[in-house]
């Protein structure tokens, strides 16, 4: 089904881009629990983890594990979760599946029940910060 992640896969609407790969995009949430708070992405338009083949879903794992070591990173190495909304019973708003990535600074507490929101500069800053931390080639 074509999500409002499918534009964002297509270039069709933006989005504070961390990173691609063939199989999947990451952003920054526009809605963050925590500003970092970044979203991974599979590009091939399927909702359900268990619905995308297993080479992909492979390939989505690798992708998320680079980011997540840089969203990390980009806050002196802190803890973070990792989650997925599998399904609308599951809490799933947009039904293309992705994984969201939120960094715990020690100290720092999270609401899962608000989120926050950048301004443009916020976000680039936030972007780039998390963008420097990706290692190179
Ligand atoms: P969920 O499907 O429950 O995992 O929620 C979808 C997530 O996508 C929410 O955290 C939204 O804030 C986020 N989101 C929705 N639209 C956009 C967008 N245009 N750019 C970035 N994040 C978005």
């Amino acid at each position: 089904m074509t999500s409002i992640f499918t534009k964002i896969i297509r270039g069709e609407i933006p989005c504070e881009k961390i990173h691609e790969s063939n199989h999947a995009i990451a952003f920054l949430d526009i809605a963050p629990y925590i500003f970092g708070h970044t979203l991974v992405v599979a590009k091939r338009e399927e909702a359900r983890l268990e619905n995308l083949p297993s080479e992909e879903a492979a390939a989505l794992m690798n992708f998320m594990q680079e980011i997540a070591g840089a969203v990390s990173q980009a806050y002196d190495g802190c803890d973070y979760n990792a989650f997925l909304y599998n399904g609308p019973d599951a809490g799933q708003e947009v039904p293309h599946l992705h994984f969201h990535i939120i960094p715990r600074p020690p100290g720092v507490m999270v609401n899962f029940r608000t989120r926050l929101s950048y301004t443009d500069d916020e976000r680039q800053k936030t972007g780039s910060q998390i963008r420097a931390c990706l290692k190179k080639g």
